[in-house]
């Protein structure tokens, strides 16, 4: 980065340390043109943004939730749990990757369905429908409960 004091392009690290309990990187730093020293902090924007409901509600993004959602919608499909988990660190990564504090449960659901239908046609086509219907994803979810208490036509 450039030097606050001369903006000349090159600084070298002199010193680095892990600060925040790890979770900023703090590196002291001196420009090879005036010779002056800055501190940076280096911190990864990894925060999961939280999930704001369609009554206005925020809660936070619940991966076991998510997880169990999936493990219901594809139930006896023969889909790989390892597909599965891949799936669920993609929408992990698409939540983070929006850089938002929040995003839309319908953000989230429309998410979900994507990848579902992705994964398994069949899987997709049961619930899909059952989603749309529904508000939010946690909704969604207790549908898919609900639905696996009913007795199978198929
Ligand atoms: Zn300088």
């Amino acid at each position: 980065m450039h030097c606050p004091f001369c903006a000349a392009e090159d600084t070298k690290v002199i010193d680095s340390r892990l600060v925040a309990e790890g979770d900023q990187v703090r590196r002291r730093r001196e420009c090879l043109s005036c010779a002056e020293r800055f501190t940076t902090y280096e911190v990864a924007e990894l925060v999961m943004p939280r999930v704001v409901k369609q009554n206005g509600n925020r809660e936070p993004f619940d991966e076991a939730k998510l997880r169990a959602g999936f493990t219901r919608a594809l139930e006896k499909r023969p889909v790989p749990t390892e597909d599965v988990e891949a799936v669920i660190n993609k929408i992990k990564h698409a939540l983070r990757a929006t850089g938002e504090r929040e995003v839309n449960s319908v953000f989230l659901g429309e998410l979900v369905m994507d990848n579902l239908q992705k994964l398994d046609k069949v899987a997709y086509v049961r619930f899909a429908s059952v989603y749309r219907s529904f508000e939010d994803i946690s909704e969604f979810r207790d549908a898919i409960d609900f639905l696996e208490r009913e007795p199978r036509s198929d």
